[in-house]
């Protein structure tokens, strides 16, 4: 579901989404009303008094009307009010007084009795507006059970509230970086714009569509799109909004949903999170479950029901686990279709970060290739939210531009948590952090095929990294030689062989580097046929990410026992070649050391030329390589 835009289509949607308001105003009205009745009738200013108003005692007032000084009496509940024939208001305080009455009328005045508050007025308050403050309080609850409950189990309205239709101004310019999944869904445009271009020719407009993609990644923005693109309402439910409470509400939204999309065809159908209802019907410890099967089956007699030829209706539905999806929801003439929406590659970011620096006001001068480099991995809702982080830190500095600097900084807020300047690391943390870091980059920047480094910071940031370097890998990269795998074991070891080198004992802050080289070679071994152990023999099979990774053994105890060897004596081997790459530049160590202890961060290209300086400086064959500059992307590093 998309909250930003669920305006209605129709033109009350306004009054539809606003009971309250309505209500609101409503009551206003009417209070003004009795108002001015009530000011109209008040009879207490009747009295016509060119004269002063005087409060008197009780007793000079039943004084006055015998000594005929009163022309006129009204009495209310708590006062009397007396008109004097010296053209004054006399007023007293009404006490309990039998003889008033009987008083005033031996004496012939003229009096009346009236009450302080009006009837209109008594009415208002007393019956009136609590009726009003009730039927309020019922207006808003009842709205409220709606929107979790689905049917209108109040009575009042119906579950089609709940139903966002919009007609979407979105267009395929909006979505970037996902040109195939786009291509894929171009003639979807063409199918709800010319029905009959292809009901001509026998075709069958398909209709249901699973865009299958991690969050983020552009799934809604894509469909509704495909709506705006066509010009078609967009009618859209997050399926786990199906099933909130009670068994049935989930069918009857369905069935509402579909209802006033036919009505309204051609028009999309968006259903986000399908896996929420779609289920396989087998999966799961507890078997079925009764709602989530009812809404299920409801969303498949729907999608075999409608007649696509009279009423195109196309459902496009979003998942990021296809997976466990019923088999029944992919048949033909189901979700038969399925696109990929994946994460951006390199240009697609680019493309995506274009798209949304159009909302804010950017330095003409900021590189985007480093921005794209710097994001590898990030979907696109994350690169808006990136735009969005730095035009608030511009604003925060007030600027009035976006810069360069601002977008790294948003990178680096959502890459490694924000940044923490304030946390304390004592000194002692400190010179093993930085010739830890120091080391990564040194073995980065000397090992053919190992990622070059963009940048080495020891500003702790996040909760567990004290420091961190990123790396510039080439982009897509879906394979890996072995030497581009030992390279980065290297990497990875020469965090901790640093500290044996120069701070001479060994800390705790390089075990996560161990578990990953420890992992690398282990791969190699079971996965890769990588090694004279195991030769070809695969080891280790990775079932698909989506049942989370897990891996499923399958060699003998003797085997295991001569991998573990394997590992351990290569991790051994590879740390040894380490620590004399480390001793061999120590020099370059120490310079890096140095200027992180000014800078906190330093830039690849600084690191390089440090490298390169020392290099030259001891007669060294230079071992850097000049391949830095290709696609980078961002890794982090403890
Ligand atoms: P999903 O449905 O896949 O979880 P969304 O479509 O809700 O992702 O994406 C959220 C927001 O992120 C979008 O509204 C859009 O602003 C931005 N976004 C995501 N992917 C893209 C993309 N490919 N191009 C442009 N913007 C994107
Ligand atoms: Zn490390």
């Amino acid at each position: 579901m998309n909250k930003k835009e669920n305006n209605n289509g129709d033109n009350n949607g306004f009054f539809n989404k606003n009971p309250i308001l309505i209500f609101a105003i409503f009551s206003i009205v009417i209070v003004l009303l009795f108002r001015s009745f009530g000011s109209s009738d008040g009879i207490g200013q009747n009295l016509t008094n060119n004269g002063a108003t005087k409060t008197i005692a009780y007793s000079d007032f039943k004084e006055m009307i015998k000594q005929k000084r009163i022309t006129q009496v009204y009495i209310s509940d708590a006062t009397i009010k007396a008109s004097g024939s010296d053209g004054n208001l006399y007023v007293t305080k009404r006490v309990s007084d039998p003889t008033l009455v009987p008083t005033l009328e031996s004496n012939n005045i003229v009096y009346s009795a009236y009450s302080d508050t009006n009837f209109l007025s008594d009415l208002l308050f007393s019956w009136v507006l609590p009726v009003f403050i009730f039927f309020g309080i019922w207006m808003f609850l009842a709205s409220r059970m709606q929107r979790s409950m689905g049917s209108g189990i109040l009575g009042i309205g119906s579950a089609k509230k709940l139903i966002n239709s919009e007609k979407p101004k979105v267009t395929f310019n909006d979505v970037a970086g996902v040109e195939e999944a786009k291509e894929e869904v171009v003639e979807i445009v063409d199918y709800l714009k010319n029905p009959d271009k292809y009901l001509r020719l026998g075709a069958k407009i398909p209709k249901g569509i699973l865009l299958v993609g991690p969050p983020g990644t552009g799934k809604t923005l894509l469909a509704r799109a495909v709506a705006g693109e066509a010009d078609v309402p967009f009618f859209s439910m997050s399926a786990s909004s199906f099933i909130e409470m009670f068994v049935g509400v989930g069918a009857s939204r369905v069935r509402d949903l579909f209802e006033s999309a036919k009505k309204e065809s051609p028009a999309i159908v968006f259903i986000d999170e399908i896996d929420a209802i779609g289920k396989s019907r087998n999966s799961g410890p507890m078997g079925g479950n009764d709602e989530r099967e009812q809404t299920l089956n409801q969303l498949l007699s729907e999608m075999d029901g409608f007649d696509a030829d009279k009423s195109p209706v196309i459902v496009i539905a979003a998942t990021n686990r296809p997976e466990i999806l019923d088999a029944a929801l992919l048949r033909p003439g189901r979700f038969d279709r399925q696109v990929l929406v994946d994460k951006p590659d390199f240009k697609g970011r680019i493309e995506i970060l274009k798209v949304h620096m159009k909302d804010v006001k950017i330095s003409d001068n900021v590189d985007l290739e480093e921005i794209g480099r710097l994001t590898t991995g990030l979907a696109g809702a994350d690169l808006q939210n990136i735009i969005n982080e730095a035009a608030l830190l511009a604003g925060r500095n007030s600027k009035k531009v976006v810069e360069q600097a601002d977008l790294i900084e948003a990178v680096e807020r959502s890459i490694a948590g924000l940044e923490k300047k304030s946390r304390r690391v004592n000194k002692k943390e400190k010179r093993i952090v930085t010739y830890h870091e120091s080391g990564h980059a040194l073995l980065a920047e000397v090992t053919k095929g190992a990622k070059k480094v963009s940048k080495v910071s020891v500003v702790p940031r996040g909760l567990a990294a004290l420091g961190y370097t990123l790396n510039t890998p080439e982009e897509n990269k879906f394979m890996m030689q072995k030497h581009e795998l030992l390279a980065e074991v290297d990497v990875l070891l020469a965090g901790r062989a640093a500290e044996e080198v120069f701070i001479k004992e060994i800390s705790t802050g390089a075990s996560n580097d161990l578990e990953r080289a420890t992992d690398i070679i282990k791969a190699m071994v079971s996965m890769y046929g990588m090694s004279d152990v195991a030769g070809l023999m695969v080891l280790e099979k990775q079932r698909n990410n989506f049942l989370g990774g897990q891996t499923i053994k399958d060699y003998s105890d003797n085997m295991a026992q001569k991998v573990d060897e394997f590992v351990k004596n290569m991790l051994s081997e590879r740390y040894n070649a380490v620590l004399d790459t480390l001793k061999t530049y120590s020099g370059a160590i120490e310079d890096m050391v140095v200027a992180l202890y000014e800078e906190e961060t330093i830039e690849g290209a600084r690191v390089r030329e440090i490298i390169r300086a020392y290099e030259e400086r001891s007669g060294l064959e230079s071992r850097l390589s000049d391949e830095s500059d290709d696609e980078k992307k961002g890794v982090k590093e403890a």
